[in-house]
């Protein structure tokens, strides 16, 4: 049978697979162990932090659409990037990761550096000499984060895991902005994808989660090995939890992307904003390499706020239906200023270094109407200039 695709994945993993009622959503067991059947006889599920129906059926779902053949759910994409980094990396070892990736990635990698676990060189990726100095140290692991957060620079994931592979180096790509619906790393040559299945896949805003997919069953099973030994993986409910999320990633997605090309044609025009970054402009950088290698270009977007900063405060102040929070991928909008709240922990330098100003605002665009967005981002922005 020829692969289906993602919304069908998606929608039907586990659908009828109830074999004592028939039910036709896949129950959820909360039960924390499970009987022999005799002695000696070790059931396919013993006790739920090693493996668990509900967490079972998400893992088969999420390597299924990512072209895995394994997965390893946990109780969030941090512990995630954690599990990579334990069953892969030792005292000696490299890794290689994105100068500007997700604030909270460069504090676990920064921090178990310096206590000794493993050593680590973040690099801006896009930049093909320093990634090649980087590569030539011989990293073990090169972690990608392509759109990157929060100013979606793209790489290209086809040419760095050959560079990578060339270098006997395994590459993990972090593609929690995009997802399987609209970029595919292992069919691009990586041998691991990370999701903070917190955002775009469960896409409700109420369970944090994520997972390591891994492109060889032999990878997924020292994947397995570690995410139990250390105790990083999911519960049943929130397993549960995120399936139901994904049933609808496809149309979501799909939501998600439409309405934030309209609010982009907007921005456009709006002359509080200096510059918008976003990978479907022509100008981006990383627009030709997005057409290449992602079935869309993702609804994550950024700008450089045109005014003070006094006047940014103001703005974010009067808008009614992006809310200030971190996370991203709910079917709410929501509005960020990464220098004060995702990436505050990187300190000034690393921000600076990593091209994140305090004029930088993100936005998540969620599921309510376009115009809608679009009206509440307009009568902010000329509250913001009548004050000022
Ligand atoms: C949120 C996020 C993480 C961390 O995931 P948690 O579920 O919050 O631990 C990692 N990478 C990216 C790109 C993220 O957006």
């Amino acid at each position: 049978m020829t692969k289906r695709k993602s919304a069908t994945i998606a929608v039907r993993t586990g659908i009828e697979s109830d074999t004592q009622y028939h039910a036709v959503v896949p129950p959820i067991y909360l039960s924390t162990n499970y009987g022999f059947p005799a002695f000696g006889e070790v059931p396919q599920y013993d006790y739920t932090r090693s493996g668990n129906p509900n967490r079972g059926l998400l893992e088969k779902a999420l390597y299924e659409l990512e072209s895995g053949e394994g997965a390893v759910v946990t109780n969030c994409g941090t512990s995630a990037l954690n599990l990579l980094a334990s069953t892969f990396l030792s005292p000696n070892d490299l890794i290689i990761a994105p100068h500007d990736c997700y604030g909270g990635t460069y504090r676990l990698f920064n921090t178990r550096s310096n206590k000794g676990d493993f050593k680590v060189q973040f690099v801006d990726q896009s930049d093909q000499q320093a990634l090649a100095a980087a590569l030539a140290k011989k990293p073990k692991l090169v972690l990608l984060e392509t759109p990157s957060n929060p100013l979606v620079r793209v790489v290209d994931i086809e040419q760095i895991c050959q560079q990578a592979k060339a270098v006997g180096a395994l590459v993990a790509v972090d593609n929690t902005f995009l997802t399987p619906i609209y970029q595919q790393p292992l069919t691009l040559g990586a041998d691991f994808v990370i999701h903070s299945t917190t955002k775009f896949i469960n896409g409700h805003s109420d369970v944090i989660g994520g997972v390591v997919i891994s492109k060889t069953k032999a990878h997924a099973e020292e994947l397995a090995w570690w995410g139990n030994c250390i105790g990083a993986t999911g519960t049943p409910f929130d397993s549960y939890m995120t399936l139901r999320g994904i049933r609808t990633l496809g149309a979501r997605m799909r939501v998600h992307e439409e309405s934030s090309l309209q609010i982009l044609d907007y921005l456009k025009s709006q002359s509080l904003i200096k510059t918008i970054y976003h990978p479907s402009l022509p100008e981006h950088p990383g627009h030709e390499i997005a057409k290449k290698q992602q079935f869309g270009f993702g609804s994550m977007l950024s700008f450089e706020f045109a005014g003070s900063f006094d006047q940014l405060k103001f703005f974010v102040g009067e808008l009614k239906l992006f809310s200030l929070a971190e996370s991203l991928g709910g079917v709410e909008s929501l509005i960020c200023h990464p220098a004060s709240m995702t990436h505050r922990a990187m300190g000034e330098a690393a921000l600076a270094e990593a091209g994140i100003s305090h004029l930088l605002l993100r936005l998540s665009i969620g599921l309510e109407d376009a115009s809608d967005l679009i009206a509440d981002l307009d009568q902010a922005f000329t509250k913001a200039k009548e004050k000022f």
